[in-house]
Parts: C-alpha cells; structure tokens; sequence
C-alpha cells in the first residue's frame, strides 16, 4: 500500500481526502504530518494559493521522504482588489481569529453595492513526490459577500459567503458539510488531485 502524507493535521481535511482516496479503490494510506514529522512549518512566502501550496508539499515530503499533498485556500474579493486572498488566514493581524477576520470583512465590505460584491474562494493542492514529480489542480467556488453573517457551519468566511451554485440564498455556513463538499473549492480541488495521484503511483 502506498503511503501519502498530507500536510496539515486538520482531521477533517484528513478525513475527507481519506474518502477521496477511498472511492477511487487504490489503497493509499494518507498520513497526518504531525504523525511522522516534528519538523516546523515552512513560511508561506509565495505570492499564489499554488506557491504556497507547492511550498508546504515540498518541506513536507522533504521531512518525511513520503510523497506529500498539501494545499492552500482562501477567499478574493473583487472590490477589495481580490484580498483577503493567499493573507486570508492571517488578514486581521497577529490575533487572527476566524472571528475577527468575518469583522473585518464587515466593515471593509459594508458598503459595497450589491453588484460589487463578486468573490470566490480559492483551494490550490500540490502533490510532490520526492522522485521529482509534481502535480498541481486549484479550483473555486464563486459567490458573492453579504452584509451580514449568518450560520453557524462551516468556519473562516463562510458565514457571510454565498455561493452561486446552490438553488437557496443560503451562506456557506448554512449548508450541510455534504452539500458544501459537493460544491465548495478544496472539495473540487481534492476531487481533481486525487485521480490524477493515484494514476502517477500506479505508474511506478
Ligand atoms: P487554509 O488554507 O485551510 O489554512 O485556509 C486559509 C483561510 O482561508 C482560512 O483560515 C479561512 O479564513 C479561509 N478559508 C479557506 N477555505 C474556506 C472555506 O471553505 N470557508 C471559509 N473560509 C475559508
């Protein structure tokens, strides 16, 4: 069985690249960086979700001799000259929390007219295998920003996020995890690497 290590020990990133990996019936067992490494994380010092992403993959697979996956997200919004962007985790400063970044979104976006309100988020995933190869997908999922937070889903941005591709009105953080994964950035990104990893280990 192969072994991947994913960069990050977020468990439900864990989980549910797991399930990816699952459904394509190639045994692969995906391994949470913190279970093989004690290595500090890199600086995310690229200028794209993919830099950040391939910068992760690599010190991961660097640290572990595995082949590793990592990604990057975050959400653009076009007004705001498509910040938060790659900063969006760390975007209201050292004390950045999923709280107060929503409040800064508020107040930067409070008032934007409605057609000015365009946005997406965006998942790069890199795969890197220490023999060189290197894989890239990113995906997105288009919305628009509202003026107020609702739901209580979710995480980051999502309560004041709706996307297009839903029949509701409903924000991200009002959707089941099932119906977000369906739609949502990293899960199309995941969806994309996956087949396209599973075809290069099969290769060897
Ligand atoms: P990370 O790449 O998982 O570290 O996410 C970077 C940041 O982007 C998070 O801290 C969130 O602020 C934001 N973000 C990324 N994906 C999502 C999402 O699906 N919903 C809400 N916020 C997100």
């Amino acid at each position: 069985m192969s072994r991947i290590v994913l960069a990050s020990n977020n468990p439900r990133k864990l989980v549910e690249l797991r399930r990816t990996f699952e459904s394509t019936g190639t045994p692969v067992e995906v391994v949470g960086l913190s279970e093989v490494s004690d290595a500090p994380a890199p600086a995310e010092t690229g200028t794209t979700f993919v830099e950040n992403a391939l910068i992760k993959a690599r010190a991961a697979a660097r640290d572990t001799g595995l082949p590793a996956l990592a990604d990057d997200s975050g959400l653009e919004v076009d007004a705001l000259n498509r910040m938060p962007g790659i900063r969006s985790a760390r975007w209201s400063g050292p004390q950045a929390t999923d709280e107060r970044n929503l409040r800064l979104l508020l107040e930067q976006t409070f008032d934007l007219a409605p057609e000015r309100r365009r946005g997406r988020f965006v998942c790069a995933m890199a795969f890197i295998d220490p023999d060189g190869t290197e894989i890239t997908k990113v995906a997105t999922m288009e919305g628009r920003v509202i003026s107020e937070a609702r739901g209580a889903n979710g995480f980051g941005y999502d309560p004041m996020f709706v996307p297009d591709a839903q029949p509701g009105n409903l924000t991200s953080a009002e959707m089941t995890a099932e119906d977000k994964d369906a739609i949502s950035h990293r899960g199309q990104a995941v969806r994309a690497i996956v087949p396209a990893v599973v075809a290069h280990l099969e290769g060897h």
